[in-house]
């Protein structure tokens, strides 16, 4: 096997270090070349002494004095500034782009990767929520794979590979329902950030966390499927499946559904992604059927959990209402962790947004960052 050359964008976070523990173990495969942190320092720099990558980039600046007295006599270059992830994604020595930061930040450097050649591993769903249109449409022009690290599409693409030449009839992305399925309106109204960030089978960061208490992570997820697949909103059914086991599945056109199943461990996906067309051999906890007498399944509450009803709305208008939905999305998650906004007052604000913002048919990569500011301005309002 080929040995694979990682940027990790985002190497600090819940996908990042899980990332960087694939690569421990198989340290004839990956080379870490690039390392990306926002904030935290200290880990950046563990990170760095341990796995020598020839870049690292500290995207807060207040920060990069301190990065760079500890990794400058490591031979270690250290950047910091707007422009440097999108330019350090196009470095000759990478070929894979784990893209694992989170939010719209994601987007410029991920499409300075594809025009660089770089293959990605897409965690950054935000990524192909704003700009799926372009973005995939950049990768098949600069014959580029987008391999899907997010649980559920992985789960489809693993379901697809050897069936590529067959057309899908539909998929079901299956949700965990997060820590409040079953409540009522009445319940969410009074719910607090703690109780919201208590996942009951992941442990993943802030932002996603609150995204799968509202929903809100599996309407992205549904759009993120959109274009990794190439689907119509009518072709993705979503389904609660609490356990988390069975991951997604997709069904055929002679009606055969294929699912796949294991633990919930972001580990086998992210390995999947940057390994693949491989399975690499894992000492990853093994699945016991015995600890699973059942698996259940239910149909979303749409009523109650708004938001995944505002994705599908989003796929339906096209055009970059889904830029919309995400940015005020990012908007009402970062108030609601700081008390601002209450959790249903998420949903409230996404729809104002939905209705407000100036709606752009065919957007350009301009016009998203347009839409991408009018819509933060327009949301800090609303709170
Ligand atoms: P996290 O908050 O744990 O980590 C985010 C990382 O990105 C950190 O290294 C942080 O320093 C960096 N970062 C944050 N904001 C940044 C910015 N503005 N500019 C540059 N760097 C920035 O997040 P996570 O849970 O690892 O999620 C990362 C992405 O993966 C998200 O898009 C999320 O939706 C997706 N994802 C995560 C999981 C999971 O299990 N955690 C599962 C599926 C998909
Ligand atoms: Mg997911």
């Amino acid at each position: 096997m080929q040995k694979r050359h990682l940027a990790i964008l985002g190497s600090t976070g819940s996908i990042g270090t899980q990332a960087l523990e694939v690569v421990e173990a198989n340290p004839d495969i990956f080379e870490v070349e690039v390392l990306t942190a926002q904030n935290n320092a200290d880990l950046l720099i563990e990170q760095a002494a341990k796995f020598r990558p020839n870049v690292v980039v500290i995207s807060n600046e207040d920060l990069y004095d301190k990065v760079f007295a500890a990794l400058d006599p490591l031979d270690i270059k250290v950047y910091t500034g707007d422009k440097s992830l999108a330019s350090v994604v196009t470095m000759d020595s990478v070929n894979i782009v784990l893209t694992a930061l989170v939010g719209y930040a994601g987007l410029i450097p991920t499409v300075a990767a594809i025009k660089a050649g770089k293959h990605i591993a897409l965690a950054n769903k935000e990524t192909l929520v704003v700009a799926g249109e372009l973005v995939t449409e950049l990768a098949q022009k600069h014959k580029v794979d987008i391999l899907p690290v997010d649980s559920e599409h992985s789960a489809i693409f693993q379901c697809l590979v050897g069936e590529f030449h067959n057309p899908i009839e539909k998929i079901i992305l299956t949700a965990s329902g997060g820590p409040f399925r079953g409540k009522d309106r009445e319940f969410l109204k009074t719910v607090t950030k703690a109780q919201a960030l208590k996942h009951p089978n992941w442990s993943m960061g802030a932002k996603i966390t609150i995204d799968s208490a509202s929903l809100m992570n599996k309407g992205l997820e549904v759009i993120e499927a959109k274009w990794l697949f190439g689907l119509t909103p009518d072709q993705i059914e979503v389904v609660v499946h609490p356990q988390s086991i069975i991951h997604s599945m997709v069904q055929f056109e002679d009606g055969s559904m294929k699912a796949q199943m294991g633990l919930p461990d972001m580990r086998v996906p992210i390995q999947f992604a940057i390994g693949y067309p491989n399975r690499l051999k894992s000492n990853f906890p093994r699945m016991d059927f015995a600890q699973f007498p059942s698996l259940t399944f239910e149909k979303p509450d749409y009523q109650t959990f708004r938001n995944l009803g505002f994705a599908f709305e989003a796929l339906q208008t096209g055009g970059n209402m889904a830029c919309i939905v995400n940015a005020a999305n990012e908007i009402a998650v970062a108030s609601f962790l700081r008390d601002e906004i209450g959790f249903l007052e998420m949903s409230d604000l996404i729809e104002d947004c939905m209705k407000k913002v100036s709606f752009v048919r065919t957007p350009t990569l301009e016009d998203y960052i347009e839409t991408d500011k009018e819509t933060r301005r327009l949301a800090l309002e609303f709170v």
